[in-house]
This record gives C-alpha cells, sequence and structure tokens, in this order.
C-alpha cells in the first residue's frame, strides 16, 4: 500500500484530549497539535478459514452483516486483543458453526478495508486450511447466515463479497478459476 491511498480524513479528534486539533503528520502517522498525542494507522488482524470435506469442497458463508451483507465469504473474523490467530480462529469457527477444528495448517494471508460506520479499518486478513472434527452439528450463527459446500473449480468470485477473500479463494482453488470473473485482482 502506498501512503497517498491511506484516507487522510477518517479521524477527526484526538483520541487522546479530544482536540480537533489532529491531522495528518506524514506517511501513516496523525498527530495531536494541542497534547501531542501520535496515532498511528496500523492493520488489524483477522483469520480466515478455508474449510475442506472429505470431498475436497470448501465451505463458504453468507454474510449476514454488513459490508457485503448476503454475499459470499470464509469463515472467520478479527483477533481479539491478547489473542493468537489460532486462538481467533477456533474461537470464531465455535461461534459462527458450532465447529471443532481438527487440523489446521497455515494457508497466506491477504489485506482488506473495510468501512465501518464511517471509519475505513485495515485488516491483514491471515487464511488457515482447516478440517473440522467430525460428527458436530454445524450451525450457522452469528453474523453468519448460512453456508454452502462447493467444488472450488466451482466457485464464481463475483459471488464472494471482500477482495481479500477472493484473492484467497482464488489462490486456493488455483489454476482451475477462470480469471476473467474476478473484476479487482
Ligand atoms: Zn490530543
Amino acid at each position: 500500500m502506498t501512503n497517498e491511498s491511506l484516507p487522510q480524513n477518517f479521524l477527526h479528534y484526538c483520541p487522546h484530549c479530544g482536540s480537533a486539533d489532529f491531522a495528518p503528520a506524514g506517511g501513516k502517522q496523525f498527530r495531536c497539535g494541542a497534547c501531542g498525542f501520535s496515532f498511528f494507522t496500523n492493520s488489524a488482524a483477522a483469520v480466515a478459514a478455508l474449510i475442506v470435506d472429505e470431498a475436497g469442497r470448501l465451505m463458504l458463508t453468507r454474510r449476514a452483516c454488513e459490508p457485503w451483507r448476503g454475499m459470499l465469504d470464509l469463515p472467520g473474523g478479527f483477533v481479539d486483543p491478547d489473542e493468537s490467530a489460532e486462538e481467533a480462529l477456533r474461537r470464531e469457527l465455535a461461534e459462527e458453526l458450532g465447529a471443532q477444528v481438527a487440523e489446521m495448517r497455515y494457508f497466506g494471508s491477504s489485506h482488506n478495508r473495510y468501512v465501518f460506520s464511517g471509519y475505513t479499518v485495515f485488516t491483514t486478513d491471515i487464511a488457515f486450511v482447516c478440517r473440522l472434527a467430525p460428527g458436530a452439528a454445524l450451525a450457522a450463527a452469528d453474523d453468519v447466515d448460512s453456508y454452502v459446500w462447493l467444488v472450488p473449480a466451482d466457485i464464481d468470485l463475483q459471488t464472494i463479497g471482500a477482495p481479500s477473500i477472493r484473492s484467497l479463494v482464488r489462490q486456493f482453488a488455483g489454476a482451475g478459476l477462470n480469471r476473467k470473473t474476478d473484476p479487482d485482482r
């Protein structure tokens, strides 16, 4: 990402003292002219699960919330403070699907932006390939409306909302996907 692409107007007040004398100070830094507080626009960690079943199908979830409500997604979410990525993945899969993870391995990462309540949130989406513990009755909950199992080569990338998730699914599915269906990457 280039510094020029950062939205420089998304913070208006100092989060420390509340002063409106709070402005970009070069790069990803904001600085308060009243109290001297510096704020750096860093990326928030998030996790995404590439869950594969015995038939080699990939699980995609349908988003119950904005942004991209109604579009497809991977299960996952933000990493909490004082939590590892692996812990976050296990927690999110339990919350969203009632699922227990049997095995996981790191796959790769991608970056994203969410506009949430008018505030731009930068994320680094960390993906793991997972297999679930057998026998659990999966039930969509939390910010997941439902889920589907799809053969990777059959996935239409345009039905996936987040560009970072689209990129991860495209990488996972490999050369079998038609790149002309991906408008962003
Ligand atoms: Zn201040």
